[in-house]
């Protein structure tokens, strides 16, 4: 009841959600209330969550922001909820960039989301609505999902803990493509101990996703206070020049000086190709974008233009249905696809991404976790990077080494820089969430 209050009161300032569902919230409390009276309830059952409308949810509309899927009810529910006991108590989908793809929820079909801590300014993106939902109190928790950045950069921009977990932690399956050798989805929370509870929630192997990870979840919450002493943690060269706003590099450093004040060896670590990520990134991302997004085609999910022939209608149907950076990257990931670019492009990437993984080798060999800043600024005014795409996509310097590498990030909430806050960010090596998030929790 208190959420949905909540929603009601600024929800109409804000647009964190596309759909609000408070009469299945209370339907869906009340049966965790039952379950309560006869014990056996999981510490996360009954939580208000807000969940990122990219995510399939049964019976409840999910648009994935875009114009095309407006009238699409999926009919099965995204592995990452199967263990909220029947569902969990969702309050509503949360807003977001078109089909993940933006970093300051711009990009939606539905408007954008305002950042709580000012009207004036984005909440980041693409889980601009689920971040800007848990910073008001509209949701104690959300569901995002993070491509390049998308869980991290808003959790950064709104002042909450964002988690990407390693790749093939948390199950695909029920989460609309955007990238599939980089999506992820991730828990947003207020602290770090409720990223460890909703992780816990979310985490497991799955059959259904051919890519989820066989590997044991182990117990997140164990031993998540136990310190850092001896904790070996080196603060990203790259990641801390002049790219990045002065004002959010002393956040960085305060919060590197205080891990090292609380017992670990803090040092600098270079991830020589950190640079080339966003350029490997954005040839990636889009050629993976520009073939899942070929499924909306007008005959199997959502909007269909009516016209003559069939090659008309799939015309007539993108046209009406995609917004403009959904048809910028399907158009751009098409071209680094193609026959003569290919190897020039696309294989080139790949090469890229293997230098990355192999400079996340080296730094881990030497340094348990490193830090960097989240996003290179705080929050922006609305429209202020929306007639320039590349100044968006600069936005995500600092998240996309670790999307690439597949290893697991988590931002916290460091300080305030203009009076907005900053994200400072963790990283570990693969399947090392326990001790990463000992050690955020040590910093937050
Ligand atoms: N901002 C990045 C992009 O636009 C990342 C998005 C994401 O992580 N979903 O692709």
């Amino acid at each position: 009841e208190a959420a949905n209050r909540r929603v009601e009161e600024v929800d109409g300032d804000l647009n964190s959600f596309v759909t609000t569902t408070p009469e299945l919230a209370l339907e869906r409390a009340g049966r965790v209330d039952g379950l309560l009276r006869n014990g056996g309830v999981r510490p996360w059952e009954g939580v208000p969550i807000a969940v990122k409308d990219v995510l399939s949810t049964r019976g409840v509309r999910t648009t994935c922001g875009s114009k095309i899927l407006e009238e699409f009810t999926p009919l099965y529910d995204a592995s990452a909820l199967k263990n909220f006991g029947d569902a969990p108590v969702m309050v509503g989908k949360a807003n977001m960039d078109e089909f993940a793809m933006g970093s300051s929820t711009e990009n939606s079909a539905y408007g954008p989301t305002k950042n709580p801590w000012d009207l004036n300014r984005v909440p980041g993106g693409s889980s601009g609505g689920s971040a800007a939902a848990v910073a008001a109190g509209e949701g104690w928790w959300a569901l995002g999902t993070d491509t390049g950045g998308s869980v991290r950069q808003p959790a950064a921009l709104c002042g909450i803990v964002g988690l990407k977990p390693t790749y093939g932690r948390v199950s695909r399956y029920g989460l609309i493509s955007f990238g599939s050798s980089l999506d992820c989805i991730g828990p947003m929370t207020r602290d770090v101990r409720d990223s460890a509870l909703l992780l816990q929630a979310i985490a497991g192997h799955d059959p259904r996703d051919s890519t989820s990870a066989n590997v044991e979840v182990p117990d997140y919450l164990a031993g998540l206070d136990a310190g850092v002493e001896g904790l070996r943690v080196g603060v990203v060269t790259e990641l801390m020049d002049e790219r990045i706003d002065a004002g959010v590099r002393e956040v960085v450093s305060k919060v590197a000086a205080g891990l090292e004040a609380a017992g670990a060896e803090v040092g600098e670590v270079s991830l020589p190709h950190a640079y080339y990520a966003l350029e490997a990134y954005y040839i990636i991302a889009p050629a993976e974008v520009s073939s899942n997004l070929a499924r909306f085609d007008g005959v199997r999910y959502g909007l269909r233009v009516q016209a003559d022939g069939v090659h008309e209608m799939y015309r007539k149907t993108r046209e009406a249905g995609f917004g403009a950076e959904a048809k910028r990257r399907i158009m751009l990931g098409t071209y680094a696809l193609s026959s003569g670019y290919y190897d020039a492009y696309y294989a080139q990437a790949q090469k890229v991404r293997t230098k990355i993984v192999e400079d996340f080798r080296d730094a881990y060999a030497r340094y348990d976790v490193l830090v960097s800043p989240t996003s290179p600024s705080v929050a922006f005014e609305i429209g202020a990077k929306t007639d320039d795409p590349l100044a968006m996509y600069l936005q995500d310097i600092c998240a996309v080494p670790a999307s690439l590498a597949g290893v697991p990030a988590i931002s916290i909430p460091g300080g305030l820089a203009d009076g907005l806050p900053v994200g400072v960010q963790l990283m570990g090596d693969h399947f090392t969430e326990p001790m990463l998030l000992r050690a955020a929790r040590a910093a937050e």
